[in-house]
């Protein structure tokens, strides 16, 4: 007889969040996760009184009333807002594009005027009908001063391949508006948890038995045979043992500083937009707290090559790759213990909200014990 009804492999969001509702419906789970820690690419560490995003910044946004009050439901939001700056060649623009960018490229102060320097640039390309690739999407969009300024160079560096290798949806993340609104998403709700996003799974994780420091693939036979149930969030390539050959991922390497000053640079992030500059981004982890301490605390994101030896962060949702997938899916598809879900066994450019609504999903379509 299995001990367990779930084994859960990875204690990222989705894994929690799927944890703790079957829990609430009296089935026994057991989360398993290969590093030290729970919370996935979200978790937090306390480091001179200041929530640092270890695996790369998260801002909470989405416009599903039901997932904001599900997570404010576990650990207060506060009122952050994503304003990001970028840093192009040592001048600064407000990002996503709105009106203060247009007036810091071209002086314009009206959406009339901006409209029409846009629409005179934009005419350049009116034979693109439909954008093939992030480059062709970026120069519809805003065209050729924005996309050489504020594009290009920071999505070649993120993505190490040509803006048109890379697929378009990617650009289209980005709010693009014709008023003074630096807010870097459409959506109605947005924060960051007070006290950091590892409390937010600690406390979705509560009396939920997890284990950390146990990878799934070293005891395979073990934990299948400990479970009627698997709900796998690692990569799906390596479930098949990559009989189809490897997804590729796009990884990080974060340089860390704690430095004596209470503020670097007066914002959580800044985007460094222009080739030369090795690093995507700057991020200062108290501004996301309105933090007030005498240190303050920085990291460079440099933009690797993903292998064995870094975390896959980004999948990248190519034609190639999208095919790769496929060909993982349809065994997928075939299993009847394990799902597969999450960023990683999805292959999908989830944002939290998302993975937050999928687990959701998933969780109730499970049956309440007795
Ligand atoms: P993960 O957090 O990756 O969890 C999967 C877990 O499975 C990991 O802990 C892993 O160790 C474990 N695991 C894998 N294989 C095994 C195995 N064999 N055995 C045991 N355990 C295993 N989203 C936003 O909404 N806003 C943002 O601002 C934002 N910023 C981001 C910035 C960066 C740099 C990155 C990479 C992502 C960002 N995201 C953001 C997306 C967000 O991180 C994801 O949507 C979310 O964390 C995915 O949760 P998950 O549970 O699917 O995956
Ligand atoms: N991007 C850009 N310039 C910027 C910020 C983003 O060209 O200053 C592009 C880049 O291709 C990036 C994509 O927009 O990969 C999505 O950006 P987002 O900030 O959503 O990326 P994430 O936070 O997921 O890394």
């Amino acid at each position: 007889m299995a001990k367990y009804d779930y084994l859960i492999v990875g204690a990222g969001l989705f894994g929690a969040v799927f944890a703790h509702e079957v829990s609430k419906k009296g089935k026994k789970c057991l989360v398993i996760d290969k590093r030290q820690h729970i919370a996935g690419n979200i978790y937090t560490e306390n480091i001179a009184g200041i929530n640092v995003h270890k695996y790369g910044a998260h801002i909470f946004h989405t416009s599903n009333k039901e997932v904001w009050n599900y997570v404010n439901s576990f650990v207060e939001f506060n009122r952050f807002t994503n304003s990001p700056i970028a840093n192009h060649k040592g001048r600064l623009f407000n990002l996503p594009f709105n009106m203060n960018t247009f007036y810091q490229l071209w002086g314009v102060k009206t959406p009339e005027e901006a409209k029409k320097k846009i629409e005179k640039q934009r005419a350049e390309y009116f034979d693109i009908k439909e954008p093939r690739n992030l480059e062709e999407q970026a120069l519809v969009l805003g065209g050729r001063d924005i996309y050489e300024k504020l594009i290009k160079g920071y999505t070649e560096k993120q993505w190490g391949r040509p803006a048109t290798q890379i697929p378009a949806f990617i650009i289209r993340r980005l709010p693009f508006r014709y008023t003074f609104d630096n807010n870097y998403f459409n959506d109605i709700y947005q924060g960051i948890p007070i006290g950091g996003y590892t409390k937010l799974i600690e406390n979705l994780l509560d009396g939920v038995e997890v284990r950390t420091g146990e990878n799934y693939f070293d005891r395979k036979y073990d934990f299948d045979n400990l479970a009627k149930k698997i709900v796998y969030t690692g990569k799906i390539d390596e479930f098949y043992e990559c009989q189809f050959g490897e997804l590729e991922y796009r990884s990080l390497y974060f340089e860390n500083e704690l430095l004596n000053m209470p503020d670097f640079q007066g914002n959580a992030v800044v985007n460094y937009t222009d080739r030369e500059v090795p690093y995507t981004r700057i991020i200062e982890h108290k501004h996301f707290e309105f933090g007030t301490q005498d240190k303050t605390y920085i990291t460079r994101e440099y933009p690797h090559e993903f292998s064995k030896d870094n975390e896959p962060y980004y999948p990248i949702n190519d034609q190639k790759n999208q095919l790769v997938l496929s060909k993982y899916q349809e065994l997928a598809r075939k299993q009847t213990k394990v799902v597969f879900c999450g960023r990683l066994a999805e292959y999908k450019y989830y944002d939290m909200h998302q993975v937050v609504a999928k687990a959701l999903e998933l969780s109730k379509k499970v049956q309440n014990n007795g």
